[in-house]
This record gives structure tokens, sequence and C-alpha cells, in this order.
């Protein structure tokens, strides 16, 4: 390889797909190209990380380099911090731009991007971190940031690249959880991961599961077949938003013509809406990256100081006595995914019921939901467990779930066996049958189905209280304002508010 010819090499991350990636395609038309996915210890041995998101990452990089082979481009596997990587590499194969995507992602992440572009700094090597989503970088502030959104996602997605000029190394091997020390997954029907488990999810999605999205989405029921499912492809970048995001569009224009009114248009509408949420959260990381760690509103950081094991690993075990809360905590450790309104019950449950602290509970869900993406993650606990001082005070009652959402016992009795028999008038709380309907049932509450490990009302009321008390002292109000004027989406609330 002449001096004019030196490695483009393109750092793949969450972005593991050919089409819209703009990194990939810049690369190739730039020089000789080498693909590199790095497995980073500093990653793998967080309180976050879990076999199952690298089953996930392990199948669509298979797929990947499918792909990438039949470009010419060679995909290489190495373990390590990615500094060391690319020294290594750079002695080998002498590289000229390491590109990537612009990545926000958790502290040790964020951290490793500056050590990234202090080592080309100090190698001269050029580190290109081109846009992938609607996170816009170093934003001045919120004002105009929709709009920013709508710009990018309306931009023409990238197709597939040309042929490249190969650089050819020792390409290394795949990761097991074995080499990075991680258990053997507890989750037993994971989504597949791979571009062609994404492009097949998304075109069920428009092509017929959508219609009902808006009306199925919260219920456990219905929601495991009509939500989008996209969430993991979406995270590990098996498809772009963007494409996502047209690809509903051009449904939506579709149907337009022969429906111009119905459930569908709705649903696709919502859908969309969802797909700028994604970025509207992330963004939030981005600008403030501590917020990983640190509630949004200082006044909120220490209040849950005392963490309850027991009460912990009961609700980690899902063994809390709430029908709901357990068949949500169990159908998320065997298939590591849950709809939105269940996420945010179990959340309020642990924050407010059991009182502990959103960021261990945090860590629990991100190993557990295969879909980890820290920029949603985090915010959306902070939201959920009441610490961003801007959103309103939401304890989801487990009973009223069971009523609005699984009336039949449908869902919970699929994960809580132990309550198959139980008569549906008494599925949201099976404590309150008599002795001889508990033998009836087959199931005796203290035996085979805990009692309630705390009194939803009482814990309802101390959970208010406090959360109120803090939110009237003087000078909370004041920062709360400030927090909204940074971090806040610029549309007006809601008015109406529902009882949860
Ligand atoms: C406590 C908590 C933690 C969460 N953690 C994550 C996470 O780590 N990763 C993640 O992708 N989602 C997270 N969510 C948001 C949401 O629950 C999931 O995106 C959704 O359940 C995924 O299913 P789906 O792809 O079928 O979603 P759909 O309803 O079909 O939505 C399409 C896409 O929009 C995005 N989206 C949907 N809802 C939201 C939302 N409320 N906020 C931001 N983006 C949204 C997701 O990318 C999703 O894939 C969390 C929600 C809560 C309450």
């Amino acid at each position: 390889m002449s001096d004019q010819e030196r490695t483009q090499l393109v750092w793949f991350k969450r972005d593991l797909r050919i089409v819209d990636h703009e990194p990939l395609t810049a690369a190739i038309a730039a020089g000789p190209v080498l693909a590199l996915y790095v497995y980073e210890p500093s990653h793998w041995s967080q309180p976050t990380a879990d076999a199952r998101h690298l089953n996930f990452i392990n199948e669509s990089l298979s797929e990947l380099d499918g792909c990438l082979a039949e470009l010419g481009v060679q995909l290489i596997y190495r373990t390590g911090e990615i500094t060391e990587v690319v020294d290594a590499l750079h002695s080998e194969v002498s590289i000229d731009t390491i590109w990537a995507h612009e990545e926000t992602t958790d502290l040790i992440g964020y951290r490793r991007d500056l050590d990234t572009h202090a080592w080309a700094r100090t190698n001269a090597v050029r580190f290109v971190e081109l846009k992938g989503r609607g996170v816009v970088r170093r934003l001045a502030d919120r004002n105009g940031w929709s709009k920013k959104w709508q710009e990018y996602m309306d931009q023409k997605v990238i197709p597939r690249p040309d042929k490249a000029t190969p650089v050819t190394v020792d390409r290394g091997k795949q990761c097991s959880t074995r080499d990075l020390g991680l258990a053997v997954s507890a989750c037993t029907s994971p989504q597949r991961g791979g571009r062609t488990a994404a492009l097949d999810v998304l075109s069920t999605f428009l092509d017929r599961r959508a219609e009902p999205y808006v009306k199925a989405m919260s219920s456990p029921v219905t929601a495991f077949d009509h939500s989008s499912r996209l969430s993991p492809y979406l995270a590990y970048g098996c498809v772009s938003v963007r494409e996502c995001y047209q690809a509903s569009k051009l449904r939506r224009e579709e149907i337009a013509t022969w429906n111009s009114r119905g459930s569908w248009l709705k649903s696709l509408r919502a859908f969309e809406t969802r797909l700028r949420w994604r970025d509207h959260f992330t963004q939030k990381l981005e600008d403030q990256p501590t917020l990983q760690i640190h509630a949004m509103h200082p006044m909120f950081e220490s209040i849950r100081s005392d963490f309850d094991l027991a009460r912990y690993e009961a609700f980690v075990a899902g063994q809390t006595g709430f029908p709901m809360v357990d068949a949500c905590m169990r159908a998320t450790t065997a298939t590591g995914w849950l709809n939105f309104r269940m996420r945010a019950m179990l959340v309020s449950f642990a924050s407010y019921h059991l009182w502990l602290d959103w960021r261990p509970v945090a860590d629990l869900f991100a190993r557990l939901w295969v879909d980890y993406e820290p920029g949603i993650h985090y915010l959306q606990h902070q939201m959920q467990s009441g610490v961003t001082g801007i959103n309103a005070i939401r304890i989801y009652s487990p009973t009223k779930q069971v009523h609005d959402h699984d009336p039949d016992g449908t869902f919970i009795k699929e994960w809580v066996p132990e309550l198959a028999e139980v008569d549906p008038v008494h599925i949201a709380e099976p404590s309150l049958m008599s002795p001889l309907e508990q033998q009836w049932s087959g199931c005796i509450i203290g035996e085979d189905y805990p009692a309630p490990i705390v009194d939803h009302l009482r814990a309802y009321r101390q959970a208010h209280d406090t959360i109120r008390l803090i939110k009237n002292q003087p000078n909370a109000k004041r920062i709360s304002a400030e927090i909204l004027e940074r971090h806040g989406s610029r549309k007006k609330p809601s008015r109406r508010r529902k009882k949860s």
C-alpha cells in the first residue's frame, strides 16, 4: 500500500448495517477500507452488561460480515480498549482516518471517545465522527430542535455503497460470553439480531401489525404483537431511524389514498412521534452526560438513600405479591423486552412502592432489556422515579393496571403460573381470596405465591408526600424552570392527566 493509500478504518459500534451508513460510504470513497468491531472490556465489565446484548450483537455482526464481504471489505474483531486496538493496527496498516458515527452513550463510552480523539491527535490520524441520527452535537439551545430533527429525517437515505478496495489483516474472532466473563443469558426467547430480522420486523409492522398500535401498545397482552418491536434493531443500528421514519411516512401516504381517517394513520403518526422521542431523550444525555449518574434536579439527588436489598431481590425474582409487577418482571427476564407502559409501571413500583434508588434499578433493566439505549434509558428512569423536577409525579397502581390492561389475567397467567387457576375476579389481588378460594385455585398465599410485600396505599401516600415536600421548597421551582429551559421539549404539555 502506498502512502497515498493509507487505510480508512471504519469503526462499527451501534450502527451494524451498510445502508444509510455515511462513515462507511465516505471511507470507501477515500481509499482502501478496513472495518473494525471492538469488544471493550471496560464496557463489558459494567453492571449494565449482559450476555443477551452480546448474543444480539454477535448475530448482527455475523450478518454485517457477509454484507461487508460483498463490498470487498474485511470486518475484523478485536478485544481490548479502542486506543490499544488502533495503536496496534496503526503499526500494521498505517491508518489515515478512523470513521465512525457520533454516539451518545454512557460515561465510559463518552470518555473512551475523548481518549480516541486524543490518540488520533497524537498519532496524526484523522478521527471523523458523522451524524447518524437526529441528535445534535454541541447544541446551543433547545429552540428549533424539532425542525433540525425533521430536516435530518427528510434527507435521502444513503444507499448501499459501491465496491471498496480491501485492506487485509488477521481477522480475529467474535467474543463469546465466556471470553468476556459474562454469565449465560437467562433470556430464553430473545429477538434475533441482524438486519434481515430488522427489515422483517419493520415490514410486518407497516404491512399489518401497526393498525391497532395506538390502542394495543399499552396492554402487555397485545403489545408484544402490535408494538413495532424495532427497539433492539434501532439500539444496535441494524436499521437506521431515518429508514424507519421514511418507510412509515411512505406507508402513511399510501394508506391515506384509501383511508384518510382510520386507525392506521393515527397509529403510524404515533410511531413516527416515538421515533422523535427517541432522539429527544438522547439529546438530554448528549447535552449533559452526567445524567447517567446524577439526578436532573439536584434536590432529588439523594432522596432514596437506604437501599432495601430484600425488597430489591423480591422485585428481581418476580416475587412481590403484585401479579402484574411479577409477570412483567418475569417476562422481561425471559424475553428481554416489555412495552412502555409496563416498563414505566415497574420503575414506578421500584421507586415509589419499594423506595429504591433509580440508579441500581436502571442498571438492572439495562442488563435485562436487549434494547438498552443509554440516552433513553437513564432519562426515562429519572422521569419515572420523579427526580427530574420537570415531570408530573406518576405513581402507577399495579392493581389498576391489571383492571385496565389484563382484566382476564391472560398475561399474568402466562408468566406467573402459580396463579393459573385463580378466578379473574381475584387476579389483580389474589391475597384477597378467602382461604377456601385459595384452596380451590391451588394457590395458597404465603406458600405458593407471596402476599404483597408492601401496602399499596400507604406506600403511595408516603412517596407522594415526600416528593411534594421537596417540590414545594422555595428553591425547587426556580431550579425546575432552569432545567425545563435546558432540556424541556418546546411543545406545550397536555393539560389533561388521567389517573395511573
Ligand atoms: C424506564 C424505561 C426505560 C426504557 N429504556 C429504554 C431503552 O433502554 N431503550 C429503548 O429503546 N427504549 C426504552 N424505553 C422506551 C420504550 O419503552 C421502548 O422504546 C419500547 O417499549 C420499545 O418497544 P417498540 O420498539 O415496540 O416501541 P414502539 O412503541 O414501536 O416505538 C418505536 C421506537 O420509538 C422509540 N421509543 C418508543 N417509546 C419511546 C419513549 N417513551 N421514549 C423514547 N423513545 C421511545 C424506540 O426507539 C422504539 O423502538 C424505556 C422506557 C421506560 C419507561
